[in-house]
């Protein structure tokens, strides 16, 4: 299937020539279409399958395709010309979007923002602004004072502008609720809510959500008319292009002295370390930059600026470890991060699954690595339970857990699990810890060692039954 194929606009598939996309993703493919007919949708999808794209495109379809007419029935220019001949005073009047994207984080905005800019880059008079919590308010008051077509908002932010009147959306034709399930893991239930009810009947509704299961799955129901529901299984789901491991730690000091090993394993770009708090982010960013890595930290204690640096030095690849918490790296699309780390597991199952895919992004192959105190081994198989796959248990020579584990998790079947799915990368020693995703295997056989069982089973100092992850 091509982009021409899905019925896009010409200025729309320019910009995506140019962006280098040669064809639409799975969910690109379902929901472009659909979305172009004006039907609501629901879709469960996880970041990095192409999702932006999938509400984006049909939305600047339509933008691109419709006149530039506001309610007066001039063009804004015509309008202006019009208001300056009648000698008006000029007063600030109340943003008038065609379309709200609601986002968990600042991050994810600012993304989805850039995404729009891209996708729009040859269409005239289609302007996109982040609304977010953490930016100073006049600078906010000046991108709304263009009355932008597109808002891409965190629901707090966007909540206190409405209250003060600095926006009307009366004009209102697409809603987006990107990663819902996460704005509701937030508590911003009681903010969609509003936002929603402030909003036209007749708008177009899509929203996008890990799951659409419970809580998200009601209120999805509760805001679509009639939605068209898409569920992207699969590799995106599964993210089967990453490579999954855990490492059982003894304490503290043997899991910093890991993390460092595998950190500098040659064949890392770029990597995401995942700690529980803030201050653990800063200290071992401090402590990795004490030991020759390009580390930074990101988390919510900073400044909107700070962050905003981080990231861009980040995608510059001048911090090559970036330490962060789980809403600070939501949302980060930099597809040269290779590695992703759990130095602490994350508290929902869901996180875990956002903190993965932060690697293997736009195609690619990834690795992600949990390390695991023994003590946590119930944390490890509720994100099995969750993700239904198995997470292989590996060894690296030099730094094996001196205990070994409770309960052997041979022949583990979390739903939907087969023996034989995702087994074991062992580990070479003498640094050499994962072979180069993407890399084939050695020898080319096929997979092999122990059902994704016990770290004792699984230890080996060979590297013939690595996964083979296809291409980069
Ligand atoms: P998203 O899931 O929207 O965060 O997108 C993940 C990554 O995939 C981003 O880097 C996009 O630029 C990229 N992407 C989205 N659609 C396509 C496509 N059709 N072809 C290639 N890359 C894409």
């Amino acid at each position: 299937m091509t982009f021409e194929s899905l019925g896009l606009h010409a200025s729309v598939i320019q910009a995506l020539t140019e962006a280098g996309y040669t064809k639409p993703t799975s969910v690109q493919e379902q929901a472009v279409p659909a979305a172009i007919e004006g039907r609501d949708l629901m879709v469960s999808s996880q970041t990095g399958s192409g999702k932006t794209a999938a509400f984006m495109l049909p939305a600047l379809h339509k933008f691109a395709s419709e006149p530039v007419v506001d309610q007066t029935g001039k063009t804004p220019n015509q309008e202006m010309q019009a208001s300056r001949s009648r000698g008006d005073r000029p007063r600030f009047k109340a943003a008038q979007p065609k379309m709200l994207v609601l986002t968990p984080t600042r991050e994810l905005a600012l993304q989805v923002t850039s995404a729009t800019d891209k996708y729009g880059s040859h269409m005239k008079r289609i302007k996109a602004i982040s609304i977010l919590g953490g930016m100073p308010y006049p600078k906010q008051m000046q991108l709304l004072a263009k009355n932008p077509e597109i808002l891409v908002a965190t629901p707090g932010r966007l909540i206190d502008h409405m209250e003060s009147g600095k926006i009307d959306f009366s004009q209102l034709q697409i809603l987006v609720l990107d990663e819902a399930d996460r704005m509701l893991d937030m508590g911003f239930i009681d903010d969609i809510e509003k936002i929603v009810a402030a909003t036209p009947e007749s708008r177009q509704t899509m929203l996008f959500s890990a799951t659409l299961d419970g809580v998200v799955g009601n209120m999805a129901k509760r805001i679509t008319k009639n939605p068209m529901i898409i569920q992207i299984a699969g590799s995106a789901t599964k993210h089967e292009n990453i490579q999954q491991k855990v490492h059982f730690v003894d304490d503290l000091s043997h899991k910093n002295r890991l993390l460092d090993h595998l950190l500098r394993d040659e064949t890392m770009d770029q990597a995401v370390v995942f700690t529980a708090t803030k201050r653990d982010a800063d200290n071992i960013a401090d402590r990795l930059n004490i030991a020759g890595f390009a580390a930074a930290a990101l988390h919510g204690d900073m400044h909107q600026g700070a962050r905003n640096r981080t990231l861009d030095s980040l995608r510059r690849g001048q911090v090559r470890v970036l330490v962060a918490t789980d809403v600070a790296a939501r949302g980060i699309d930099v597809p040269a991060i290779t590695h992703v780390f759990n130095y602490d597991l994350p508290k929902f199952p869901e996180d875990y699954v956002h903190r993965i895919g932060r690697t293997g992004r736009a195609g690619r192959n990834g690795v992600a690595v949990s390390l695991v105190n023994h003590a946590e081994s119930m944390n490890v198989k509720r994100i099995e339970r969750f993700t239904k796959q198995l997470i292989p248990v590996d060894v690296v020579v030099g730094f094996e857990p001196k205990k070994t584990a409770s309960a052997p998790r041979s022949g583990q079947k979390p739903g939907g699990w087969k023996p034989g799915d995702n087994r074991s990368a062992p580990s070479k020693p003498g640094g050499r810890t994962f072979s180069k995703p993407g890399a084939p295997r050695r020898d080319g056989a096929g997979a092999g060692g122990g059902a994704g069982g016990g770290y004792k089973g699984n230890r080996t100092n060979d590297s013939s039954t690595r996964r083979s992850f296809g291409d980069r």
